[in-house]
């Protein structure tokens, strides 16, 4: 693999991106997305200077945490969709939850009595079966989150529809933006991948969450 490499050619897209609109690099935060690949890619990422990474599955993760638990300062996020039966074991792999869709997760969490940070993973679009809690729903789930001692609540993430084209993002991105400022939550807004980071970075993103651009394609995952 050539993490490093990817990585580096990351970083000047982040750059620009930052350039582009008066954003800081440190206002952002590069999740990188392991999903898929070996525990032997997140320390090869590891030691090309990565600290964050994202992971989509409970149970895949399960096989990778004890060999990648160790590495000092690492991050865990956990941004795709969290079962509540799977909270306890998500609960205690993750240092973040992305995707906090409900409030009867939000209270699951909680049960494990873990200090999380979480997000609030909204749905943008109808046509889209993508998980994640309706707009109008966002205000009620993140008054249970401000009720749960263990959850520390850091903003909203998103994922819109998939368009090759990222500009097509661009109008989910400020919604979420503008969402969160309507409802005063704290600033954190985890959207754009691979192909259209930029523009979230435009559109305020603190974290973005990006695989193929640093591991590669990914081939299929075994069932
Ligand atoms: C897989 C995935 C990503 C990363 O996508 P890339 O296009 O590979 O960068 C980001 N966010 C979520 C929720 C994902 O499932």
């Amino acid at each position: 693999m050539r993490i490093r490499e990817n990585l580096t050619q990351v970083e000047e897209r982040i750059a620009r991106a930052c350039q582009s609109c008066g954003r800081r690099r440190e206002e952002i935060t590069l999740v990188a997305v392991s999903k898929v690949f070996p525990a032997e890619a997140l320390i090869e990422a590891y030691e090309a200077g990565l600290r964050e990474f994202g992971e989509n599955y409970v149970q895949e993760f399960e096989g990778k945490h004890p060999l990648v638990k160790h590495l000092t300062g690492a991050r865990f996020h956990l941004i795709g969709h969290l079962q509540s039966n799977k909270s306890r074991k998500a609960a205690e792999m993750f240092d973040v939850i992305q995707t906090v869709d409900s409030a009867k997760l939000a209270r699951r969490l909680q049960e494990c009595g873990k200090a999380l940070d979480v997000m609030i993973e909204v749905k943008l679009s109808e046509e889209d079966a993508k998980h994640g809690c309706a707009p109008e729903a966002v205000g009620e789930v993140a008054d249970a989150i401000r009720e749960c001692g263990a959850l520390t609540l850091r903003g909203l993430m998103t994922m819109p529809p998939w368009d090759d084209n990222a500009e097509a993002a661009r109008p989910y991105f400020r919604r979420l933006r503008e969402l969160g400022v309507r409802l005063g939550l704290p600033a954190g807004l985890s959207m754009g991948m691979s192909h259209d980071f930029e523009t979230a970075i435009q559109e305020g993103a603190t974290h973005i969450r990006v695989g193929t651009a640093l591991f590669g394609k990914r081939v299929k995952r075994a069932a």
